[in-house]
C-alpha cells in the first residue's frame, strides 16, 4: 500500500494508538496545530496501515470501499477528526494533571461500547484479545484508536502521559525514571537544547555587557 509522504514522515512516537492519533497534527506545545497529515479517508487508512494497525489487505479492502461510498468516506474521516480533537482534550488534561472534560469522556464511553460492537474475542498467542479485523466497516480504523485510549483511561499509566516540552505531541513516558520530556529526542529534544543554549548564550553575553 502506497504511504503518502506527510504520513511516511511523522514521527510514531505516542507508545499507545490514541495518542499517536493526536499526533497526527504538528505545532508548538499547547498551540494550535500548524498542519495536519490526514487529509481524507484515505490517509486515515494509510495511516493505520503505516503504524500497523491495518494489514495490507485490509487497508486495500478499506480503500476500494471508500470509493463505492464516498459519503460515506468522507462522514467518516470527518467523524476520526472528530474523535481526535475529544481525545486531545481528554488526554492533554490527563497529561496537564487536570480534570478530562465530561463530554469527552461521555463520548468515549458511547464509543467505546460502538467499538467493542464491531470487535470479536479471538485466540492470540498469550490468550484472547479482540480483534476488528473481520468487519468490513468504513469506521475500522477508528475501533482500536477508541479501544486504546479506553484501556489507557482506564488501565493507565495515567501518570505517565506527557505533553512533549516543545511541541503538540503526547506521548506514554516508558522511561525508568520517568524523566522523558520530549516526544523524539533527536528532533525536539535537539531543538530545545540548541533553543536553551542560544538563550543561555545571549544572557551571559548581556550580562557581560552590562558589567563592562
Ligand atoms: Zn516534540
Amino acid at each position: 500500500m502506497e504511504t503518502p509522504e506527510q504520513i511516511r514522515r511523522q514521527r510514531i512516537v505516542g507508545g499507545n494508538l490514541a495518542l499517536d492519533l493526536l499526533n497526527t497534527q504538528n505545532g508548538p506545545a499547547g498551540g494550535q496545530p500548524e498542519d495536519d497529515v490526514l487529509h481524507d479517508y484515505a490517509d486515515l487508512v494509510a495511516w493505520g496501515h503505516h503504524i500497523g494497525m491495518l494489514s495490507d489487505a485490509e487497508g486495500e479492502r478499506l480503500r476500494r470501499a471508500s470509493r463505492r461510498q464516498p459519503d460515506a468516506a468522507r462522514a467518516t474521516f470527518d467523524r476520526a477528526v472528530a474523535t481526535r480533537a475529544y481525545l486531545y482534550e481528554l488526554f492533554d488534561a490527563v497529561a496537564r494533571d487536570m480534570p478530562p472534560p465530561e463530554r469527552a469522556i461521555a463520548r468515549l464511553q458511547r464509543d467505546e461500547s460502538e467499538a467493542l460492537s464491531h470487535a470479536e474475542l479471538v485466540a492470540v498467542d498469550d490468550g484472547f484479545a479482540w480483534s476488528w479485523s473481520h468487519d468490513g466497516d468504513l469506521t475500522r480504523p477508528l475501533w482500536p484508536v477508541i479501544h486504546a485510549a479506553t484501556t489507557l483511561l482506564i488501565d493507565g499509566p495515567l501518570d505517565r502521559v506527557k505533553g512533549c516540552a516543545a511541541c503538540r505531541f503526547h506521548f506514554v513516558d516508558e522511561s525508568k525514571n520517568r524523566s522523558r520530556r520530549w516526544c523524539s529526542m533527536d528532533d525536539c529534544g535537539t531543538e530545545d537544547k540548541m533553543r536553551k543554549y542560544v538563550a543561555r548564550r545571549a544572557s551571559a553575553r548581556s550580562a557581560g555587557a552590562a558589567g563592562v
